[in-house]
């Protein structure tokens, strides 16, 4: 377990950079945070949640025809599997728990390509809470399907107008929301990213991946520790949870892959660990992607999950310490894992997760491996990018 110290940083990267106005909502989550997360109540309903209304424990899937092709025991841990199709809803799960023991009545969430919305709207739901999605006004026409499920859950789905009209627009439509309604208002923020105590908050709500894993690892194969494991990084959530109880198992191998776009020396990429340098984001420091003058860069990737100029600063920590190794994907070799996974397997992964797919053929495997590839999420969502690409 790798913690960050008590201002939030992992060795350089992290930290808390917010405005004034911010610091006593900030403050007062980074004093409770930990109390309430650790506590009996909150461990049990947390548990139930997730077990009977996520549907977890999510599986942990031999994948025979994939092992036999790169010759080594390929383990898919299946979060696709879970209530709305993928591992976003570990998180939404343990923030609205933790929201209502605050006593906030108001929920707020800023969503890229509506994943995380979707997730926020559910809960919010589940919980009868008010929720307001701030989303750029460009993600809103390109992502009709989520904003239609997040309406019909109850949310109100509020354009940001501002700059790009994306992903960091409505980062700062949210942020000026919280500013405005710091009382009521819980700021339900959707990867490992943010200021201090957000990246080590939703590390341990994620953290369930990994500990299931090594349960059901034991119990199949008679050791918990598999050779490799490796996921997908956008802000790098899913594969927080999925490393975060082998990062002291040093002969474990982590990888986790970025969206390298058309190339990581095309322009057009989202790859801020492979071409990103040192910069201040979402209120942390961490690697991002900006130009000379500082000015953050419009990332690209085929995958709209994986579409971030930043990074989580664990990981920022995680590559600069070498536990962990980082990979850039195109998204021509994640179209190529998507139809692999489908064809040897029956499994229609998300783009996202067919990044971490396409880091099998890469490795230099032995017959004895156990590598475990978490699979984020289900290909439904991107149905209308496989039709297009792959002329069904
Ligand atoms: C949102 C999303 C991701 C990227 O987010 P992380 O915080 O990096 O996990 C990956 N896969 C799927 C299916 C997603 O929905």
């Amino acid at each position: 377990m790798i913690e960050p110290n008590n201002k939030g940083f992992y060795g350089e990267y992290g930290g808390a950079y917010i405005p004034e106005m911010l610091i006593p909502n900030i403050e007062e989550l980074r004093a409770k945070y930990l109390d309430i997360l650790n506590s009996e109540s909150f461990r049990k309903e947390y548990h139930l949640l997730l077990c009977d209304y996520a549907g977890r424990p999510s599986p942990l899937f031999k994948a025979e025809r994939l092992s036999a092709k790169y010759n080594a025991n390929i383990w898919l841990k299946r979060e696709d599997l879970n209530h709305t199709g993928s591992h976003k809803l570990n998180n939404t799960i343990g923030q609205i728990l933790l929201a209502r023991e605050m006593g906030r009545k108001r929920i707020i969430a800023e969503t890229g390509a509506g994943q995380h919305g979707v997730a926020t709207a559910t809960v919010c739901a589940l919980m009868g809470l008010d929720c307001v999605v701030y989303m750029g006004a460009t993600d809103i026409e390109r992502q009709a399907p989520n904003v239609a499920r997040m309406r019909m859950l109850g949310a109100e789905v509020r354009p940001a107008t501002s700059g790009n009209k994306t992903l960091k627009d409505a980062t700062n439509e949210a942020l000026r929301d919280w500013i405005a309604n710091p009382l009521d208002t819980f700021y339900l923020i959707g990867s490992v990213v943010g200021p201090h105590p957000y990246p080590d908050m939703v590390a341990r709500l994620q953290a369930i991946i990994s500990s299931e894993i090594k349960e059901q690892l034991k119990s199949k194969i008679g050791t918990n520790l598999p050779d490799y494991v490796i996921a997908c990084v956008g802000g790098g959530s899913n594969a927080a949870g999925s490393f975060y109880h082998f990062l002291e198992d040093e002969s474990v191998k982590l990888i986790g892959t970025e969206a390298a776009g058309l190339g990581v020396n095309s322009g057009e990429t989202a790859a801020s660990m492979a071409c990103g340098d040192k910069g201040i984001i979402h209120g942390s420091m961490t690697y991002l992607m900006q130009s000379d003058d500082g000015q953050i860069t419009e990332p690209y990737s085929i995958s709209a999950g994986l579409d971030y100029p930043g990074i989580g600063p664990l990981h920022a920590f995680l590559k600069d310490s070498k536990r962990a190794d980082y990979m850039p994907i195109t998204d021509d070799e994640a179209l190529d894992a998507v139809m692999e996974l489908t064809r040897l397997e029956g499994i229609i992964p998300a783009l996202e997760s067919a990044h971490a797919l396409a880091v099998l053929p890469k490795l230099k495997l032995k017959t004895s491996d156990h590598v475990v590839v978490t699979v984020s999420g289900r290909g439904d969502k991107d149905m209308k990018t496989y039709m297009e690409r792959f002329n069904l």
